[in-house]
């Protein structure tokens, strides 16, 4: 029986339900149903946590599609261009840039953060003048670079695209929060998310106008004014209905990550066993996911089982090892990036789960032999 579930859905509304029903009773009488004021306030709300100008999309992967069309249509970046991704990210940051026409440069994480690792990516931008961006994955909710990192790319030429989807209001060592560090960024409100919308939802975020406004433009049919067309579009726009949630939830952000903050210390502190490998410690990140590492997995999972503590892995099957790019991907080396994802398991950090499952999901994960 599991006495620890990872994560039910159902608990992320729990804290603010009454809310949640007032914002959605709102837009039903509002009458308005695309765009409007809660798709307007959201976008206010998320520059607190990102760059000044937000765009409120459809989900994560669009806005990644949308910053990367975005990017091709002002002439920034041009069809084929090569992209630097980290290979062990999930598949949206990968499907994104290929989807559009660029292609990927997977690049190993360092297997301490296991964000990209950046000696790699200067590596990797040396060896191929070809290279015109860089995809920061802030994975699992901590920052993959500092704000001067992304600086020092951006004077070198090389565009700076943030796969925040996990990491809304963490911050780098320089302090400055994700999303707010490169040329532009995708967030994701996917419902298992930090902040999670009913549904899909997500929003791209840029210090630069132009750029919002053609990502506007294209998430609307590639409309400027209406029934008029200036580029081939898409349908990307963000459901107000979303936007009102979303409104409700951001104002409990703080207390999430404090949350989440609070369980991950839990867990670094009193998780001691040879067999198992901490996350390294990161005070601005998020915990999108409290990642260990071990080397017989199978052993763990069923032990886990066996004790009633749920889990998770994030992810199983890296994106070059995924059937759909097996003929572009496949033939890559990425032996760090592989043995990650054999030994990778999230522990739970769900809305649920209290300080005393924390120390009690410790306590049982030091008494686990393979
Ligand atoms: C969730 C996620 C996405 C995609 O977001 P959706 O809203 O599910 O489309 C992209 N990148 C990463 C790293 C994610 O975790």
């Amino acid at each position: 029986m599991i006495r620890y579930p990872f994560l039910d859905l159902k608990d992320t509304v729990i804290s603010q339900r009454d809310e949640i029903i007032a914002a959605v009773t709102r837009v039903i009488d509002s009458g308005r149903f695309i765009g409007g004021d809660e798709c307007a306030a959201f976008e206010k709300a998320l520059s607190r946590y990102a760059s000044p100008h937000c765009v409120g999309v459809s989900n994560g992967l669009d806005a990644l599609r949308l910053i990367f069309r975005a990017l091709i249509e002002l002439g920034r970046l041009g069809v084929g261009d090569k992209v630097i991704i980290p290979a062990n990210t999930f598949i949206a940051s990968v499907l994104a840039v290929t989807d559009v026409g660029l292609t990927p440069v997977l690049v190993e994480p360092d297997p301490l953060t296991m964000n990209l690792d950046l000696t790699a990516v200067d590596a990797a931008l040396d060896a191929d003048p070809a290279i015109r961006a860089v995809m920061p994955v802030h994975l699992y909710g901590r920052a993959a670079g500092t704000a001067a990192w992304a600086d020092r790319m951006r004077r070198r030429g090389i565009i700076v695209v943030e796969d925040n989807a996990q990491a809304l209001g963490a911050t780098t060592a320089d302090q400055q929060y994700t999303g707010s560090l490169g040329d532009a960024s995708a967030f994701s409100f996917y419902p298992t998310k930090n902040i999670g919308a009913l549904g899909d939802a997500g929003a791209v975020s840029t210090p630069d106008a132009d750029l919002a406004t053609m990502v506007r433009i294209l998430a609307n049919y590639g409309s400027d004014f209406r029934y008029h067309n200036i580029v081939c579009g898409y349908n990307c726009r963000l459901d107000p209905i979303q936007a009102a949630i979303l409104n409700v939830k951001l104002t409990g952000l703080a207390a999430e990550t404090q949350r989440r903050r609070t369980l991950a210390d839990i867990y670094s502190q009193n998780i001691k066993n040879e067999y198992i490998t901490l996350p390294s410690p990161d005070p601005g990140a998020v915990w999108h996911q409290y990642v260990i590492r071990t080397a017989d997995r199978d052993s763990l999972t069923r032990y886990l089982d066996d004790n009633g503590v749920g889990w998770g892995i994030h992810y199983a099957i890296p994106p070059h090892r995924q059937p759909c790019y097996a003929a572009s991907l496949g033939h890559r080396h990425l032996p760090i990036t592989d043995s990650l994802a054999a030994g990778i398991l999230s522990l739970p950090v769900g809305q649920t789960t209290t300080a005393d499952d924390a120390l009690q999901i410790a306590q049982i994960l030091n008494s686990y032999q393979p």
